[in-house]
């Protein structure tokens, strides 16, 4: 069979070594006899591997101390009720910045919480933009400010970090995270689904720093409450074991690419051909400010959509898998995350090339 790219927003592709050291350990995890799939979860083996993969995480984005990471399930729409729940305490008013499908998707749960306040938004641009931070209009008494860091459908990332004075900056990075160095300490709560650049589907990260746990109002679930699952290392009921293990394989193997540094060059590269390709021709269009352009998710549209059918059949052809664009816009998506190689993008380039000239 020959190589296939898989473009797919999430869940995603992996690295081929990972699934490879996966397949080799399936039946029998360093000599246990056991897969890590039939492990105990209080067992020292499993504890051992949930241990790397927190201090491999840690290393790669220089996680302080006064943060805890959590492994929790309900993806990152479970946090989209996991962060008011958490973090209102005594106040009422959360501010919510909109860019896009999932900012409105955040601000709608948080509603059955919070009085939200929806600070800044792009939605007469379109949600082809992130609005300047000058324009944000934040309450006094805000218990947090809440951003989706990279738009996974509308292809729209912050170029900046906001600065949110004492108010919490929570973010959902959940098509980002680990796609290039951050300032973990500018962020009160980070929360990723991993299926997009972690690992498989089924479990979440949060990073969330000491100050904003053990606020939870009483009615929060336990296995959504920080401070339960703090104080339990993530086992306040079963975790999602293998998931979480084979995001520890994707952790080590990053580090093992020259962290988070390497990957952003990498990344960057990737998304700069692509989009290059993009502008310099008038068959394909991409509508978002050059400068929030997402490096892990390229929206594209063809000219003339009625050729959107062939374009995506002789991809599939070539091996260039899952190019349909969400749903909810049509077009096409390229998905670049970390363990999409050079090779698949400039694979893409030169089928975008191809079926111009035949079709353009
Ligand atoms: C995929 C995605 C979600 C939803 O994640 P689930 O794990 O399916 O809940 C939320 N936010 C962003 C930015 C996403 O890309």
């Amino acid at each position: 069979m020959s190589r296939i790219f898989n473009f797919s927003a999430g869940p995603a592709m992996l690295p081929e070594v990972v699934l490879e050291r996966a397949q080799s350990e399936m039946l029998d995890w360093h000599g246990t006899g056991m897969s890590v799939m039939e492990m105990s979860h209080r067992g020292k083996e499993f504890l051992s591997i949930a241990d790397k993969a927190e201090s491999d995480l840690r290393a790669l984005l220089s996680i302080p101390d006064n943060y805890r990471v959590l492994f929790l399930q309900g993806g990152a729409s479970g946090q989209f009720a996991g962060v008011p729940m958490n973090l209102l305490g005594d106040k009422r008013i959360a501010d919510y910045i909109n860019t896009g499908a999932w900012s409105k998707k955040a601000i709608a749960e948080a509603k059955k919480y919070a009085q939200v306040n929806v600070a800044a938004s792009s939605e007469a641009e379109n949600f082809t933009t992130v609005p300047a931070q000058d324009q944000w209009q934040l309450s006094d008494d805000a218990a947090y400010v809440h951003i989706t860091s990279n738009e996974t459908i509308g292809g729209v990332e912050y170029p900046f970090t906001p600065d949110t004075g004492d108010r919490p900056l929570v973010a959902d990075m959940s098509s980002t995270l680990l796609s290039r160095p951050i300032d973990v300490m500018r962020y009160g709560v980070i929360y990723a689904g991993a299926q997009k650049n972690i690992g498989p589907a089924g479990l979440t990260i949060v990073i969330v720093r000491d100050d904003l746990i053990g606020h939870a109002r009483v009615e929060t679930p336990s296995v959504i409450d920080y401070r339960v699952q703090a104080e339990a290392g993530s086992m306040s009921n079963t975790p999602p074991t293998y998931s979480w293990y084979i995001a520890g394989l994707v952790f080590q193997w990053i580090r093992q690419q020259g962290g988070l540094a390497s990957m952003s060059a990498l990344n960057q590269r990737k998304a700069e051909s692509l989009y290059a390709a993009i502008d310099a021709s008038d068959f394909y269009q991409n509508p978002v400010d050059p400068n929030c352009r997402s490096w892990m998710n390229v929206p594209f549209t063809l000219a003339d959509d009625t050729l959107d059918k062939t374009f995506l059949e002789g991809a599939e052809q070539a091996g260039l898998m899952f190019l349909k664009g969400h749903r909810s816009v049509g077009g096409m998506r390229a998905s670049l995350y970390n363990a999409m190689p050079e090779e698949g993008v400039r694979a893409l380039i030169d089928y975008m090339h191809i079926f111009e000239q035949q079709h353009g």
